[in-house]
């Protein structure tokens, strides 16, 4: 009789789960154990690019991966459903019934059992219960928000474009709520976009017709990066003439306003949240695994839950302390890449009857692009015994790396490189922007 092949099912494909079914598949896939990737989406777009997205800077149909064609590639199955609920007791996981367009099933609901369990499906912007937020600001947690982001943006951009055509004073109000690498790295990708928009064709239109404000609750933008850095981000957006403010706690919006504590209002045309990173609001119902107060999953140094040993958590979903570290490990694309190296060393191990190893956080640093005006941040390193603070063409080197390792994570060496040199080739043969 053929022996049982052990199921691992990683749920979310992101930064972290696609770079872990990749590596779990070319291992292990096919004959010796049965790898499945369970996503909602089809096809997955690296989240670091979305504000490039948003802005029209980068076609990410160009660096879209689809699933189905990279599972048949690396050996692991792909399901396309969201999870619904965890089934502890029986091993099971339930996915929702996946409908089209027009509300019609195409899958019904489905259980898929696992021996092992993944948990990698991301976090979502945290709106900490600010009143209209939900309802009026618009979110980069997806490549389908970045998609409508910019196709507001170039309606907007048309309407300012066609009043000033017959001599009107126009401008685009944009309002970015949050100032850390997300919001500031918008702003800056706003107004190179901006520039390019006369040769698309909006003859009128330039980035005086910008009116950027950045919202920061706290004291200073770009919190994670070294003050002096922070500071020196803040003179390169005020120099593109953006409006920086911080202290600046948003009380509530409504369509077209935003209301700053000390009773300013901001008019906007467009408003876009991005002030944090929380779990996702449905992981309570969806299981009784261990929660931190952000709906966070609370894992063990292992990376395994710390309510189930069966089930791993990893990327912005996890809640992770470790012995030595202020604070859990943040939620960025270098801690997801190696906690799912981690993960899989320790799936190959418990397999092996072998005890898992706890996960050990490098930080690398922090970089921020502010798009093609300049690239600034720090290094971690232990040949500089430290952090070391770069900018220009090295923190540009060292931003795009970061990119490039995930490529090479996601495709293997051979084909991440192609990857890679085509990249660079489209830059210079295809649109700087993407208005469509
Ligand atoms: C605009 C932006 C810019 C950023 N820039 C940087 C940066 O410069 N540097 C950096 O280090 N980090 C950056 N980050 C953070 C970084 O992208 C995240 O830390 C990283 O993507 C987290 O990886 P993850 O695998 O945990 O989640 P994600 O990459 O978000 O992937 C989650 C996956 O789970 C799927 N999923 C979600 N819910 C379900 C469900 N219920 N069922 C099935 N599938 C589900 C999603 O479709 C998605 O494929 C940025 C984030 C954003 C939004």
């Amino acid at each position: 009789m053929s022996e049982r092949k052990t199921q691992i099912v990683v749920v979310g494909g992101g930064a972290a789960g696609l770079e872990l079914v990749r590596k779990l598949g070319a291992k292990y896939g096919r004959e010796k154990h049965d790898i499945i990737l369970v996503d909602r989406d089809r096809t997955h777009v690296w989240k670091p690019l979305l504000h490039e997205v948003a802005a029209g800077s980068l076609d990410p149909n160009m660096d879209e991966v689809g699933y189905g064609g990279h599972a048949a590639r690396w050996g692991y199955r792909f399901f396309n459903g969201a999870l619904e609920r965890i089934d502890r007791e029986r091993q099971k996981i339930i996915t929702a019934p996946l409908l089209d367009e027009d509300g019609e099933v195409i899958i019904d609901r489905h259980e898929i059992r696992y021996d092992y369990l993944v948990l990698a499906f991301g976090g979502v912007s945290n709106d900490f219960g600010i009143p209209g937020v939900r309802e009026h600001a618009l979110f980069l947690e997806h490549r389908r928000q970045a998609d409508d982001f910019r196709k507001r943006l170039l309606n907007a951009c048309l309407r300012v474009n066609e009043r000033r055509h017959r001599g009107e004073e126009a401008q685009l109000d944009i309002c970015i709520v949050g100032g850390g690498a997300t919001g500031v790295e918008l702003a800056a990708e706003l107004f190179n976009a901006a520039k390019g928009l006369r040769d698309y064709g909006l003859e009128v239109f330039d980035e005086a017709a910008l009116n950027v404000t950045l919202l920061e609750a706290g004291p200073r933008i770009l919190p994670a990066l070294r003050e002096d850095l922070s500071d020196t981000a803040l003179k390169e957006l005020r120099a593109l003439g953006i409006r920086v403010e911080t202290g600046a706690m948003v009380s509530s919006i409504e369509a077209g306003h935003v209301h700053v504590k000390d009773d300013e209002t901001i008019h906007a045309d467009m408003i876009l949240w991005a002030a944090g990173v929380r779990g996702d609001h449905g992981v309570a119902e969806m299981s009784d695994l261990e929660l931190d107060k952000i709906d966070r999953i609370v894992v063990r140094p292992t990376l395994q839950t710390t309510t189930d040993e069966r089930i791993f958590a990893i990327g912005d979903c996890a809640h992770c302390e470790l012995p030595g570290r202020d604070g859990p490990v943040p939620p960025r694309a270098q801690a997801a890449h190696q906690m799912a190296t981690c993960t899989f060393h320790n799936l190959g191990r418990l397999m092996d009857g072998q005890a898992p190893r706890d996960f050990v956080y490098q930080d690398h640093g922090a970089l921020v692009n502010l798009s093609r005006f300049d690239t600034i941040g720090s290094l971690m390193g232990n040949l500089m015994g430290g952090s070391m603070a770069v900018e220009g063409r090295i923190a540009r080197f060292a931003y795009n790396s970061l990119y490039r390792m995930h490529l090479l994570a996601v495709h293997g060496w051979l084909q991440g490189t192609f990857m890679i040199a085509a990249g660079r080739v489209n830059k210079v043969l295809r649109p700087k922007l993407k208005l469509h």
